[in-house]
């Protein structure tokens, strides 16, 4: 356990999620609208999502059966019956005037992720239930000086609501849970994670408390849309939290707004109680009765995941553990890994050396353009290719750096950029030779200081060939052909 240290003593943090992943549908929880983003206001909306009188909603079976997915690669239990309440509540965005979720039984019941903490120790984050609701519509308040509009489009759309038991102690703990938790959403392609658009987000509840003390009165922060601002928010309230008990006063169980531009939450409301919503069965839906044979079949189609991939990294082509998970982190990297190696036809050693590339130069690439490996420019067989280059001294690595960021540029193969611009290395020690006898007949000072003990100039003798040679010479025959000659 970590603990938060003041001048009044030790202080214990307790953190719990309750997740919204936007299912990976075409059509809505309960009605045929579709769920594309970026179209234009009101495009999207169907009489069910509209609430017009004797409309009835009729479940979406891909819905259920993306939570049913969702449930399995998270370790949970699958309730064979589940059922849909109305949560009762008034708000412009919310036409029906009640939000259809499931309150009494979710659909899925436990469940765990396994995440590993700043140390390396691995540990399990507990899911508590896991329920499907509609997604509310959206107020827009900013287009007119008196007047309000709302936007239907999201409203109905599926949600899963992801509910932790209160197991995390830091908010590096809470990013590494939501980091894991999007990357296995990915993986089975029932959410896409992405938290820019608000397909994934996260309303966090901490706590503070002394050492075997109970637990502290929680508070709810709303809709933290990043993983940076999760880490921002937890520590501000750990801060503010324990700031008010030091000073004797007592923590407010309430909900809290993020403000991202100050990293600061502020007071929105009083925590509602679940009565306030006065919950009841929605009369227009059956209960929901899952088939043995519809989890079976659905099982089947579960990919492997981020912690079984990882370990047969490591164990087929002897990554580290800690690159393993990096490489493993997003299925797309993933994707891209193996079949780079498997166009190159690379051996151990060059898997290696081609997760070394993608982790240090390719991501750097990325930063460097502002773009990440779902928009990535360089197809898989490239950089296959690339290794296998660097590996057979076709080319050295410090060439390859460049190639690399031609073949981002251009689009073309390393084979084919490397023959447009004369880049291969030169290996032969005769011509390296020549290279290095015109550099020391050119500096014949440097190489009488060098013979009376000055060793440093060894590096200029190289760095000047290397110019010479635009940095193609092979730096291993360089080497020894300079001790050669420098000997005599
Ligand atoms: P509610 O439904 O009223 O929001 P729950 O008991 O279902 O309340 O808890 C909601 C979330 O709050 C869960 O993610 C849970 O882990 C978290 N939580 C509960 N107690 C605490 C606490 N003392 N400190 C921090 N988080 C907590
Ligand atoms: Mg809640």
């Amino acid at each position: 356990m970590s603990y938060i240290e003041t001048s009044t003593g030790k202080w214990e943090v307790v953190i719990g999620l309750e997740v919204h992943a936007q299912v990976i549908s075409k059509s809505k929880l309960f009605s045929a609208a579709s769920t594309k983003f970026g179209v234009s206001p009101n495009e999207n909306v169907s009489f069910v999502d509209a609430a017009l009188p004797g409309t009835l909603p009729v479940i979406n079976s891909f819905c259920v059966d993306q939570a049913i997915k969702t449930g399995l690669g998270l370790n949970g239990r699958i309730n064979r019956i589940s059922r849909f309440d109305r949560k009762n509540y008034f708000y412009p965005d919310l036409p029906q005037g009640y939000q259809i979720s499931q309150f009494y039984s979710p659909i899925i019941s436990g469940g765990y992720v396994e995440i590993e903490d700043n140390e390396g120790n691995s540990k399990r984050v507990n899911i508590d239930h896991i329920h499907l609701e509609q997604d509310a519509g959206k107020c827009i308040h900013d287009q007119s000086p008196t007047k309000s509009f709302i936007d239907l489009n999201r409203a109905g759309i599926a949600l899963m609501e992801i509910v932790t038991t209160p197991d995390m102690h830091s908010a590096e703990e809470a990013a590494f849970f939501l980091r894991k938790l999007r990357s296995i959403l990915r993986y089975l392609k029932t959410c896409d994670g992405n938290m820019e658009e608000g397909s994934l987000r996260a309303d966090v509840n901490v706590s503070v408390h002394c050492p075997n003390t109970d637990y502290g009165t929680r508070a709810e922060v709303k809709n933290v849309n990043s993983i940076k601002f999760l880490m921002t928010a937890v520590n501000f309230e750990v801060e503010r939290q324990i700031a008010i008990l030091e000073s004797g006063e007592a923590v407010e169980q309430e909900t809290r707004l993020f403000d991202s531009s100050t990293g600061q939450t502020r007071s929105m409301r009083s925590k509602e109680n679940s009565q306030d919503y006065r919950y009841f069965p929605d009369p227009d839906l059956l209960p929901l009765m899952l088939e043995e044979s519809r989890i079976e079949e659905i099982r089947k189609t579960i990919p492997e995941l981020p912690d079984a991939k990882a370990e047969r990294f490591q164990r087929d082509y002897n990554l580290s553990h800690y690159d393993a998970s990096l490489i493993t982190s997003e299925i797309e990297i993933a994707d891209f890994y193996e079949k780079a190696l498997e166009s190159a036809n690379l051996d151990n050693d060059s898997a290696k050396i081609l997760s070394n590339w993608i982790l240090s130069e390719l991501f750097a690439l990325f930063n460097k353009h502002g773009k990440s490996i779902t928009d990535n420019h360089i197809p898989p067989e490239h950089m296959g290719e690339l290794v296998k280059l660097i590996k057979t001294d076709v080319i050295s690595g410090k060439i390859a750096k460049d190639i690399l960021e031609l073949m981002w540029d251009t689009g073309e193969s390393p084979s084919t950029i490397i023959e447009e611009k004369g880049l291969k290395q030169i290996t032969s020690a005769k011509e390296i030779e020549i290279f290095l006898r015109e550099v020391l007949d050119n500096h014949s000072d440097k190489v009488a200081d060098y013979k009376s003990g000055k060793d440093k100039l060894f590096g200029f003798f190289i760095g000047e060939t290397m110019k010479k040679t635009q940095g193609k010479a092979n730096p291993q025959v360089l080497n020894e052909i300079l001790k050669k000659l420098l000997e005599k």
